[in-house]
């Protein structure tokens, strides 16, 4: 049986977790950025926010001992463990208009929405219902003025975060398409469910 589920460079993947469930999303070389987002499993309506989870936090950098909240002012996951502890949940998943915008660049380009919207498609879940994604192993900077930097992760070689969900979930998560966001080049992502007795489950998905 397959342990480790791996998310190819450039792409990404959706499954469901039940509450209970652990996910430990896995960088396997070092400076690479996954982008999560979470919905409701029985109503997709309630999904991840960013501004939730920092109100009810008290902090715009998410680690160990951390809650994720949704919409709904509801527990959807805790952060178990976190071996890096630099994350973000200030930007939006790239897009095909962040190339254009941002990097100058007219071509077609993957990105973390479509490849979100691509496996988040069998759920039902339309391209315009995906929030502000956590932002695992991204490091944004800031300085006391607001100005905003994105500088190359600093995740290396086997790190990882660990995170229980709180209710039952389905969870999108990406393998970031970015140059500027992963230190130039791209790189997988692993990750491994498990049930609350530490059982590895076997996550089906050919949606990549
Ligand atoms: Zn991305």
């Amino acid at each position: 049986m397959r342990t480790v589920n791996i998310i190819p460079p450039q792409s990404g993947k959706a499954f469901e977790m039940n509450k209970g469930d652990l996910l430990t999303v896995i960088d396997p070389e070092g400076k690479q950025v996954s982008d999560m987002v979470l919905f409701n499993r029985a109503d997709k309506r309630e999904k991840i926010s960013s501004g939730k989870t920092m109100d009810f936090e008290e902090t715009i950098l998410l680690t160990k001992g951390n809650f994720l909240w949704s919409n709904r002012s509801k527990k959807m996951m805790e952060i178990k463990e976190d071996t890096n502890g630099r994350n973000d949940f200030l930007l939006a998943p790239c897009s095909p208009e962040t190339f254009k915008i941002m990097y100058n660049d007219p071509s077609y380009h993957p990105s973390c929405l479509e490849n979100l919207h691509k496996n988040l498609t069998r759920f039902s879940i339309e391209i315009d219902n995906i929030p502000t994604a956590f932002n695992i192993f991204m490091n944004v900077q800031f300085d006391e003025t607001g100005k905003l930097k994105v500088l190359p992760p600093t995740s290396r070689q086997g790190d990882f975060i660990r995170f229980k969900a709180e209710m039952d979930l389905i969870v999108g998560l990406t393998a970031c398409s970015a140059e500027d966001s992963n230190g130039g080049f791209f790189k997988p992502i692993h990750f491994i469910v498990t049930n609350g007795k530490g059982v590895i489950k076997n996550i089906v998905n050919d949606f990549t």
